[in-house]
């Protein structure tokens, strides 16, 4: 059965890499003939791309595909990614899904879209993790402006409260020519922004090609795009602390076109948490980054990742991390709720922490955090930056980011849209981000 004139929609739940996995996917069955549409249009192939970082996963995957069949109850729904890759029978097992596609299927899954009929019983395509050691490219091409770019897959960590390693496998990376090469497509389609994506990026190189050895290291890549000409901003999507080493920070520091923004995951601001999750650094180590980078940049934004409620998490140990976050200069964080996740180290720790406790320190560092943006973005008022404008008029409003990742807002204008221009930061805005004037380029931009 052909599948030229039938119509796909996609959902797609979790993170960066999961969305370059989807546009692929979606270029692959237009290609075919397919034309993309919406869930809510009712299509004829519905293709979930799952996540599996929080136990939410199989709640939203069940809401999606009631969703998809009150839209078409013919639809054929397919559910790959992360949660598709760990529990494919439990998913199988839930009325109205047909296929279940695993990790290593998952960017050819075409070649199982042969009979569209609905199905009794799910059919399974997906192999055993540890089987699962090839690359597969992929970059996403949401809105003309910016694009995640997958440079790398898997991660030969063990953090004790994650999945990831058992539901995308072990670490290896595109080959380095042709990361620099899907670059310059992405520039050749009008991409301005770049966002390097992976699951253990800093871990760069290692199974290049097919093997475990590390033929070429991060900085070995961020030198080769940094050659790719027309390519105005590169952003390094996330990178562990133990990894960024003052190599890549002095690099990113004198580079014109990776920007000053780096998003490091820290998980716990307290050393005895850190040595529970199995982390590879304890807290001195990741101030010392923070320090190395704003010694070279003074004005580079450093996101924090953090999870709040592990077990074992006294309220002394919160405290303390708090007390360490509070003090760090960052601009701010992105606050995670422990989640036990089965096949996982952590589940079987003491001292499990109420859901309500939980609840209320995350609550307490989103507080935090919305402060650290706010003085972040107010530290730079009255400077002029580049912003890189997204396409979308949100109720009169377009919003962007600097290079420095500050949120700024302004009136809508189709002619600027999806531009990149100067502007001068102004004050707090109404949306969580700063109001800006464009400006004409006489006068110096902030370095
Ligand atoms: S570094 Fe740790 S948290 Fe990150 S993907 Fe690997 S195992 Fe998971």
């Amino acid at each position: 059965m052909g599948l030229s004139g039938k119509s796909v929609a996609f959902h797609t739940l979790g993170c960066k890499l999961n969305f370059a996995e989807s546009s692929t996917i979606s270029r692959d069955l237009q290609g075919a003939g397919m034309t993309l549409t919406e869930l809510k249009s009712g299509a004829d192939v519905v293709i979930i791309n799952t996540c599996s970082v929080t136990n939410q996963a199989d709640v939203e995957c069940r809401s999606i595909v009631r969703k998809a069949l009150r839209a078409n109850p013919e639809a054929f729904i397919v559910v790959t990614g992360c949660y598709a890759q760990l529990r494919p029978s439990e998913i199988a097992a839930m009325d109205g899904v047909d296929l279940v596609v695993g990790a290593q299927e998952k960017l050819h899954l075409r070649q199982f879209l042969t009979d569209l009929t609905k199905q009794d019983e799910a059919i399974i395509h997906s192999c055993e993790i540890q089987d699962v050691e090839n690359y597969q490219a992929a970059y996403s091409l949401g809105d003309r402006t910016r694009a995640f770019l997958k440079v790398q897959d898997g991660c030969d960590y063990k953090c004790t409260y994650c999945t990831i390693p058992m539901a995308r496998g072990i670490s290896r990376s595109a080959p380095l020519d042709q990361a620099v090469s899907q670059a310059r497509a992405l520039v050749q389609r009008g991409v301005q922004e770049v966002v390097l994506t992976g699951v253990n990026i800093g871990d760069y190189g290692k199974g290049e090609f097919g093997n475990k050895r590390h033929d070429h290291r991060f900085i070995d890549l961020l030198h080769g795009l940094d050659e790719v000409d027309g390519l105005d901003r590169i952003r390094i999507s996330s990178i562990e602390p133990n990894l960024l080493s003052n190599e890549v920070i002095d690099f990113v520091s004198h580079s014109q076109r990776f920007v000053p923004h780096f998003h490091i995951p820290l998980q716990s601001g307290n050393n005895e948490i850190l040595g529970k999750m199995k982390r590879r650094y304890q807290r001195e180590l990741y101030q010392q980054r923070v320090e190395a980078i704003l010694a070279r940049t003074p004005d580079a934004c450093i996101g924090v990742d953090v999870i709040v409620g592990f077990p074992g998490e006294t309220e002394e140990h919160f405290l303390d991390s708090y007390q360490f976050l509070a003090n760090l200069p960052i601009g701010y964080l992105h606050v995670f709720t422990y989640s036990e996740r089965p096949g996982t180290e952590a589940i079987h720790l003491d001292g499990v922490v109420p859901p309500v406790e939980r609840k209320a320190r995350n609550h307490r560092l989103r507080l935090l955090s919305a402060q650290k943006q706010k003085n972040f973005a107010l530290r730079h008022r009255g400077t002029i930056r580049r912003v890189l404008w997204e396409e979308a008029n949100r109720e009169g409003l377009m919003f962007g980011y600097t290079e420095n990742y500050i949120r700024v807002q302004c009136p809508f204008d189709a002619d600027r849209a999806g531009t990149v221009e100067h502007v001068m930061l102004g004050e707090w805005g109404s949306h969580d981000g700063l109001d800006v004037q464009p400006i004409q380029q006489q006068s110096p931009v902030a370095s």
